[in-house]
């Protein structure tokens, strides 16, 4: 058989059904999407029980419907703050927008348990079957950014025969409980795996936790939406702009973003190297600190009965101990390239570790915008970040793009009502108090400035 599409859509994960979503409201276009899983929803169909959003529900998914209840949550580690979908929640969310936004269009077509193949057919990996695809438009590869989850990525240290080595989901299903568990990886869900143990009632002295590298964290407490946020927003982005300005110096930098509130990091005598857009809470962080057994020899190379061999030593541990795999890369990071090109389009993040807000709006100006070189000049693509170093340039092309989608009518329109933007204040300026007045006038005083000294640190930061 053989499909005529305007749109072909290869991945049908969280981005590829912003970017569908966006082009089904905006357009008459007919849409393909491929996706080597039974059901949309992308790594979250693979992810661990416990795996949670890192950011509030309020701005993650499709901007035609809105994920979960914009409810406070009351309990745990995100208490006060907005609720983060569950996977479970994220992986229901999106076979909705399929089911009841997306097919009932009948202009959406999903070829689930499927493969894209270069010769540009579709491959059945149930029935066999093959399908030639005919693009009229665009073909639209969402699966660029990469991304490996410990579910499905392949471990780049031995294990000795006979030792526990499990991955976040089978630790969920373990019977009987270790004496000790070490914690492989300090990534998001290396925190994620550190605080269930910790709610379900380990001791922190039973957790060996392996740090490669420390990370700098995020405050998610900034990070919310909605004018109850709106104070604590403005003077955490003028507090962030102040400290920018004030740096003497890249080191400098990251000791006035802690002052200011911006960044946080798990040891204050240790400095982090890392970055990879992680959020925790205070609360969250501060169970994390009662974890004092962090081994930061390097990667880790081998697991013997009581003993890890690491890059810079070795690290004893107990007899039976459960090794827990969160090593996975998560996204990685790689070279950015033009988003338009041609016939194609290479989703990736245009606002810093927003995928669904960025597809949704790369989406939205590939409606709007004029050519290639037009739709690109709005759009300067952001790798994921994972060094110190990645906060200065992500956090200048953020700043950059911006820049040009307000100076955009129609896309400054589209961000007014777009439900996936996380910097909008959700306080009309009407509404503001005196003191928010004198806060919004400082942000904007500080913007040029702050965004002047980022390009000065991105540009010594290239020319080293
Ligand atoms: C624990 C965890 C928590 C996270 N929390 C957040 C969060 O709070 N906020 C946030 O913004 N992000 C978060 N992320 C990042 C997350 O990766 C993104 O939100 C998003 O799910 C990425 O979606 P994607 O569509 O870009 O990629 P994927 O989910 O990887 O989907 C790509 C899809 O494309 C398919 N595909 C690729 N090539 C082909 C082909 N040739 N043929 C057929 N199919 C193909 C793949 O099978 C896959 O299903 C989190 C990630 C993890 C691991």
């Amino acid at each position: 058989m053989s499909i005529n599409t305007d749109y072909l859509i290869i991945g049908g994960g969280a981005s590829g059904m912003a970017f569908a979503d966006t082009l089904c409201t905006h357009t008459n276009a007919t849409i393909t999407i491929v996706d080597r899983g039974h059901s949309p929803g992308g790594h979250w169909n693979h992810a661990y029980p416990f795996v949670r959003l890192h950011q509030p529900s309020s701005f993650y998914g499709v901007p035609s419907k809105e994920l979960g209840c914009n409810e406070i949550d009351t309990v745990g580690g995100n208490k006060g703050l907005y609720e983060l979908a569950s996977g479970s929640e994220v992986r229901g969310y999106f076979q909705q927008v399929l089911d009841q936004k997306l097919l009932p269009t009948g202009r959406v077509r999903y070829f689930g348990n499927s493969e894209y193949r270069d010769d540009g057919s579709i491959y059945s990996k149930v029935s066999g079957k093959e399908h030639d695809v005919s693009v009229r438009i665009k073909t639209v590869d969402t699966g660029y950014m990469g991304g490996a989850i410990p579910a499905t990525h392949t471990r780049k240290f031995d294990v000795n025969a006979n030792i526990s080595c499990v991955s976040p989901s089978q630790l969920a299903e373990i019977q009987n409980a270790a004496a000790q568990y070490v914690i492989i990886g300090s990534g998001k869900t290396g925190i994620d795996v550190c605080l269930w143990l910790l709610d379900q009632g380990v001791r922190p002295d039973q957790i060996v936790w392996v740090m490669p590298r420390d990370a700098w964290f995020i405050d998610r407490r900034g990070f919310q939406p909605t004018a109850d946020f709106y104070d604590d927003r403005l003077h955490l982005a003028v507090k962030e702009n102040e400290a920018i300005i004030a740096a003497g110096s890249f080191d400098d930098l990251f000791d006035q973003l802690e002052h200011a509130g911006s960044l946080m990091r798990l040891d204050r005598d240790i400095k982090p190297t890392a970055y990879k857009c992680a959020t925790v809470t205070i609360k969250e962080l501060e169970a994390l600190r009662r974890i004092k057994n962090i081994v930061r020899l390097g990667h880790l190379k081998q697991i013997f009965e009581g003993q890890l061999v690491l890059e810079n030593g070795v690290y004893t541990t107990r007899e039976n101990a459960i090794h827990v795999d969160c090593s996975a890369t998560g996204i990685p990071k790689v070279n950015a390239k033009p988003i338009y090109d041609n016939d194609r389009i290479h989703v990736q993040c245009v606002r810093t570790c927003q995928p669904t807000f960025s597809a949704a709006l790369i989406a939205y100006i590939e409606v709007v915008g004029t050519d290639d070189t037009h739709k690109n000049s709005l759009s300067a693509p952001i790798p994921y970040p994972t060094d110190d170093k990645d906060w200065v340039s992500q956090k200048f092309i953020s700043g950059q793009n911006q820049l040009a989608w307000v100076q955009n009518e129609s896309i400054r329109n589209w961000l007014k009502e777009c439900r996936l933007d996380a910097l909008k204040s959700g306080q009309s300026p009407s509404k503001r108090t005196p003191e928010q007045d004198i806060m919004a006038l400082k942000l904007k005083n500080t913007f040029f400035a702050a965004y002047t000294k980022l390009q000065y640190f991105a540009d010594d930061m290239k020319s080293k």
